[in-house]
């Protein structure tokens, strides 16, 4: 599409969006003077939907009237509650449903993860991952392999931009796998790059680290909700994620896990396992050896927190509602649309980190803005903008589909302009 520099076109675009509706189900912060930020920071914390108090409500209520009986019959009885949550979740990431639940938080589910699908042997005993991975997944990375007795300086293996460039190559990456074939154990990557925006192709991936006989898993902390991510048809054996980024779940939320169906009958499997995972029917006898559910739900710990898991279930309602390819095709509008506004800046003055293909980025961009530091962006964020600054020079901006408008892109852009200016 041709976009055009004008605030009339933009409002021209939030007329003919059919998604538009949906920004009125959320809060939007508002500033001093009444009026909403501009909130271009989904990729961190998303925005709380209007319906998640009354989920929430639900449950302290219905605690409150029945105490344990809530379990068996509260409206949504708390015994089976995750479950309201999978259909959704996994039609969201791509899923089956039986390959999802939502459980824990984000690095704990890593972990569990890592507990299952790094299982070093020999000199199969490498972790792939990327060298400005977010810092949670290289410490649960590297204390993993020191669990092991191991040496992260021998063990981890880094994906390293090529010089003068900040995202990594599909071809490098294959490379890396290629080259070190016999020695990785699991490659493990972000998805997408919280820092560059780069949404890496997970099939071709899962697809290298399969022929060299490793396991792959991925971080979809800023892709669940954001990209389709079809995780089932990439074949991966693991994904986790958060759902307080572009799924909108509160912070701190619990987070989501994906086990590939090929790995649910392996009795054998390494796992940490606790009473949630065992076998429902003969759960509360309490006295049979571990009987895994046959699901990815087996990799359940305990009896999860209800409260947090009515903010997930408000939310999901709405991606159902929503859909998330319909959600995807608005993303790359508005993405592009705030490409070509910040691209007009020049590229004396600005520079887009995030892959200009539509295919390998999502609804963020990373701004770096050429001899600018924080001045820069406290003067954005003086001119009613909340969006995220990462040193020495980089402004990462995410209009997220669901509630941010292309007339908030305009803004953002009027704003960023002024304050280039000084
Ligand atoms: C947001 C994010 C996390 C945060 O982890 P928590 O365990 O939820 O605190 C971890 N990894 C990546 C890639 C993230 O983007």
């Amino acid at each position: 599409m041709e976009f055009q520099n004008s605030l009339a076109f933009a409002r021209q675009l939030d007329s003919d969006d059919p998604m538009r509706k949906y920004r009125d189900q959320f809060h939007l912060p508002l500033q001093k003077n009444g009026s909403p930020f501009i909130y271009l920071s989904g990729n961190s914390l998303g925005l709380q939907p209007k319906s998640t108090k009354q989920y929430i409500e639900q449950e302290i209520i219905d605690w409150k009237n029945m105490g344990v009986e809530g379990h068996f019959h509260a409206k949504n009885p708390w015994l089976p509650y995750h479950e309201f949550l999978t259909k959704a979740m996994a039609n969201v990431v791509g899923a089956k449903p039986e390959e999802v639940v939502v459980m824990n938080t984000l690095t704990v589910n890593l972990h569990l993860m890592m507990v299952s699908f790094y299982r070093p042997k020999g000199q199969r005993n490498k972790i792939v991952i990327e060298s400005d991975a977010f810092p949670s997944d290289k410490y649960a990375a590297e204390s993993q392999i020191k669990f092991h007795g191991l040496d992260p300086k021998e063990c981890l293996i880094e994906l390293v931009p090529r010089e003068g460039e900040v995202c990594l190559r599909h071809e490098d990456i294959k490379q890396t796998i290629e080259q070190n074939g016999d020695q990785i154990a699991l490659v493990m990557l972000g998805n997408t790059n919280y820092y560059t925006g780069q949404y890496f192709d997970m099939k071709s991936i899962t697809e290298w680290a399969h022929a060299s006989g490793a396991f792959v898993g991925f971080d979809c902390a800023h892709g669940a909700g954001n990209i389709p991510l079809e995780l089932h048809d990439s074949a991966c054996d693991f994904a986790v994620w958060c759902n307080y980024k572009y799924l909108n779940s509160g912070p701190g939320g619990l987070g989501g896990v994906y086990v590939h169906e090929r790995h649910h009958d392996d009795k054998d499997i390494p796992r940490f396992e606790g009473w949630w995972g065992h076998n429902k029917s003969t759960r509360f006898k309490m006295r049979d050896a571990f009987d895994p559910i046959p699901t990815t739900e087996a990799w359940q710990l305990s009896n999860p927190p209800i409260m947090a898991m009515a903010a997930v279930f408000s939310s999901l309602k709405i991606f159902e509602e929503a859909g998330i390819y319909n959600l995807r095709k608005k993303a790359i509008r508005l993405t592009g649309f705030l490409e070509f506004l910040v691209t007009s800046l020049g590229d004396d003055v600005v520079n887009i980190v995030t892959p200009s293909d539509p295919n390998q980025r999502g609804s963020q961009l990373s701004i770096q803005v050429k001899n600018a530091d924080r001045k820069l962006f406290d003067a954005v964020t003086s001119r009613g903008v909340i969006a995220d600054w990462r040193e020495p020079d980089v402004i990462r901006v995410a209009p997220v589909a669901l509630y941010n408008s292309y007339e908030d892109v305009y803004s953002f852009y009027e704003v960023l302009s002024e304050a280039v200016d000084g």
